[in-house]
């Protein structure tokens, strides 16, 4: 990257060859001039977004559109100078894919601390996958890019992934007292956690279609204590530690056998949720509810079913392209909203992450328990 680092761009568009990124920035470096009357070429299942002034702007769906104030209308308030022939605008466009991503990966990159009544204070892998699609594709860009500086599909996976792991421990720490009663709250577990991860990624412009836990693993000397404990007898509830020994038999087998996935289990005991729980998650209960038809979108507002081209729900009259969210009650706001028109929030005012005040490390903006040490926030 040169200092002098000006791109003229007159034609923009964006092929993804990998199938793999879920937004891509023109001019990659960083911004460039666009051209008044620059043409952009959006492919089907992409959106392409204007970005200005650390702010997504405009949307242009699939099509061949020519770059001009005329269909940006909030640029007209933003920029100072006009856009026009001779004076190029510093933008920059993020093309957005609008497919779904199958079979991203999810988990723990430390383990994350749990404290358990009959084990202590414990730390717990746990991986899986889950499916995603970009639905409000202008509200990731400003989420994303505007408000975290996220650029890269990777940094974005990367603080996905962050979540979940996040809204996993709080899970766990709500529903749980012992890790030995797993195998009986595992389905209210997964629920809860999809549920409300289905409302984060709501946030993000993100509609999480599947998310599986496909393992939750003890460390080895918590394995190796829950073997000596039972050979000692010094279990309270001897059915539990039964079901406990019967869930890491499913995962030795799982291991030989046809399963395993290829997730790097390693050969050591762990709490493996086989495939039979997994599809249970994935089964009927709540899949029917949380799924939108496959073939159009549903209103952000209130929830009917919309036509993908539609700009306003003919139920409701929201505007379909969602620009920003109160961070605080989670309203949609218009591009210029500085406060929040149900609650009053200021929209500059974005959360912060959580300090532990045990440990200090920060945790995501509303979790409830921290992933080092497990200490409730
Ligand atoms: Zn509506
Ligand atoms: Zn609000
Ligand atoms: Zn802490």
């Amino acid at each position: 990257m040169g200092v002098n680092n000006l791109v003229f761009l007159e034609n923009i568009e964006w092929f993804d060859e990998t199938g793999a990124e879920l937004v891509h920035r023109i001019p990659e470096e960083g911004s460039g001039e666009i051209k008044y009357g620059a043409q952009l070429t959006v492919r089907e299942s992409q959106a392409g977004i204007f970005f200005y002034k650390g702010k997504a702007v405009g949307a242009f769906g699939a099509g061949r559109h020519t770059l001009k104030t005329g269909n940006i209308p909030i640029l007209t308030k933003l920029a100072s100078l006009p856009w026009a022939m001779n004076s190029p605008l510093r933008a920059e466009v993020y093309m957005v894919n609008l497919k779904v991503f199958p079979n991203l990966k999810w988990g723990t990159r430390d383990p994350v601390a749990f404290k358990d009544s009959e084990l202590g204070l414990i730390r717990l892998r746990a991986f899986g996958v889950f499916n995603l699609q970009v639905v409000q594709p202008v509200l990731l860009i400003n989420t994303m890019v505007g408000t975290k500086n996220m650029f890269s599909t990777a940094e974005i996976e990367e603080y996905l992934n962050r979540v979940i792991v996040s809204r996993f421990n709080d899970y766990m720490g709500q529903t749980l007292d012992s890790i030995l009663n797993l195998p009986a709250k595992y389905d209210e577990l997964s629920e809860g956690l999809s549920d409300r991860l289905t409302k984060d990624f709501g946030h993000f412009g993100i509609r999480l279609t599947h998310l599986y836990i496909n393992a939750i693993t003890p460390p080895p000397e918590v394995q190796k204590a829950i073997d000596d404990r039972s050979r000692m007898g010094v279990f309270k509830d001897m059915e539990k530690l039964m079901q406990m020994k019967a869930a890491m038999a499913m995962e030795k087998a799982s291991e030989t056998g046809e399963g395993g996935g290829g997730m790097g289990m390693g050969t050591s005991l762990g709490l493996m949720m086989p495939a039979m729980f997994a599809q249970y998650f994935a089964g009927s209960r709540g899949e029917a509810r949380r799924q939108p038809d496959a073939d159009g979108s549903r209103c952000p507002e209130c929830q009917q079913p919309v036509s993908m081209d539609a700009k306003f729900c003919p139920h409701c009259g929201h505007q379909q392209v969602v620009f920003d969210q109160c961070a605080q009650c989670g309203k949609n706001l218009t591009p210029n909203a500085r406060f929040c028109s149900r609650c009053g929030h200021a929209v500059e005012e974005k959360p912060k992450p959580k300090s532990c005040v045990k440990c200090g490390t920060e945790n995501l903006e509303d979790s409830v328990f921290c992933n080092q040490c497990g200490e409730k926030l």
